[in-house]
């Protein structure tokens, strides 16, 4: 068994201890103490790192009653060591996790809602809610707990021996975990949540810092809420801060006309691409009556094989349909960016445009495919495409 400082000081980042146990686990040592300030994987939340001795602490786990220290060095049975954890990381930590308390006591208490998952990663954490909540809501509570966190309450921890004690010491509990075994430990806020959790956490509710729901999703029938507790909740301000002031540094206004100055330029852009497509359209409209008035007939077929310059392959099919005549053969290319599109497309003439789309494929190195009376594809640029396009022409002279 080993002693589990954490249950009486959160706070405690170190402690003398003896190795009790040692075995090796693939390149690396498990090793147990008679007592640990460590805190392991457990209840949604990673576990702390840090040292025993001169072996660092990759991890920490629970087995039954005992904490096995992953290591990456063995130390011998019976040794006194000195046992530190990361304190940073564990106080960031412990803000999440009492932050979570708090805003499922506020979504309990405004909304009905239950808390039914707790995720905390290194730079987030998760709460997930029984039942749907609106933005308004989810704002709701975030300005519940941080009015609640402001009041600074005490956090504190009490165990109590079987069920039977819990139901006669009157605590109202939000939330009591399936199948705990006594002693069972209560958590509660000063003034407002308790419930049952096996956790360490901070001592008041103002060392919290700040709490902010960054992300509201439906999840399960409910929601999930991300949130930021404390430097966490600062850095994500901090970010959003220098993102916003990037945006209207962009545009030469102020921080609070930024989202105007963007949803403006948005409208011009659609405005001017509507017109842009227009232009195209008539554009597109005459390239393809100069090529149709161009076209060579053979054998009672109208062949066009022509390059065209920037038109993508939308555009390229576009024309190549308004090239056909009652028995015609149209052949594209466009050399557009890094990429050369292709549009082969008959009407009443002998070629199937998949197989000739095969040829075109070889000849360009490119992809693509289609059959029937339209096929398509692209290749990689090439800057002179005259001898292919001389190449394509004979070719569809032969086989109309
Ligand atoms: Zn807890």
């Amino acid at each position: 068994m080993t002693e589990r400082l954490y249950l009486e000081d959160s706070m405690r980042f170190s402690c003398e201890a003896v190795v009790t146990d040692c075995v090796p686990h693939g390149a690396q040592y498990r090793i147990a103490l008679d007592r640990s300030v460590f805190f392991p994987n457990k209840g949604g939340q990673p576990c702390d790192v840090g040292t025993i001795g001169d072996a660092v602490v990759l991890s920490c786990d629970e087995e039954g009653e005992r904490l096995w220290h992953l290591c990456d060095r063995p130390i011998a049975v019976g040794t006194p060591v000195t046992v530190k954890i990361d304190a940073e990381r564990r106080f960031d930590i412990m803000q999440q996790h009492t932050g979570e308390h708090l805003l499922s006591w506020c979504a309990w208490t405004l909304l009905g809602a239950t808390n039914v998952g707790f995720h905390c990663a290194l730079d987030y954490a998760t709460l997930d809610l029984d039942k749907p909540v609106s933005h308004e809501q989810v704002l709701e509570i975030e300005r519940l707990a941080n009015r609640e966190a402001a009041k600074n309450g005490a956090v504190t921890a009490q165990e109590y021996a079987s069920e039977a004690d819990l139901q006669a010491s009157g605590v109202v509990l939000r939330k009591h975990a399936e199948g705990l075994t006594a002693p069972i430990r209560v958590v509660s806020i000063e003034g407002s949540d308790a419930c049952t959790c096996c956790a360490p956490h901070v001592r008041r509710t103002g060392e919290i810092g700040q709490l902010k729901i960054v992300g509201e999703l439906p999840y399960k029938g409910g929601a999930r809420l991300t949130f930021l507790c404390g430097m966490r909740a600062l850095m994500h301000a901090q970010r959003m801060q220098d993102a916003v002031d990037a945006i209207a540094l962009r545009f030469s206004t102020a921080r609070e006309n930024a989202v105007s100055a963007v949803e403006r330029q948005a409208g011009e852009l659609s405005d001017a691409k509507k017109e842009r497509n227009q232009a195209y359209a008539a554009l597109d409209d005459i390239t393809a009556k100069t090529l149709f008035a161009e076209a060579e007939t053979v054998r009672g077929t109208a062949v066009i094989v022509a390059l065209l310059e920037g038109v993508d392959g939308k555009r390229l099919r576009a024309i190549a349909q308004k090239t056909l005549g009652p028995k015609s053969l149209t052949v594209l290319l466009s050399a557009a960016g890094d990429t050369v599109y292709y549009v082969l497309s008959g009407q009443n003439c002998k070629p199937d445009m998949g197989e000739l789309c095969k040829a075109v494929n070889l000849l360009l190195c490119g992809k693509g495919g289609g059959r029937g009376t339209l096929a398509q594809g692209s290749a990689p640029k090439k800057n002179d495409l005259t001898d292919e396009l001389a190449h394509l022409r004979q070719y569809c002279r032969q086989i109309v």
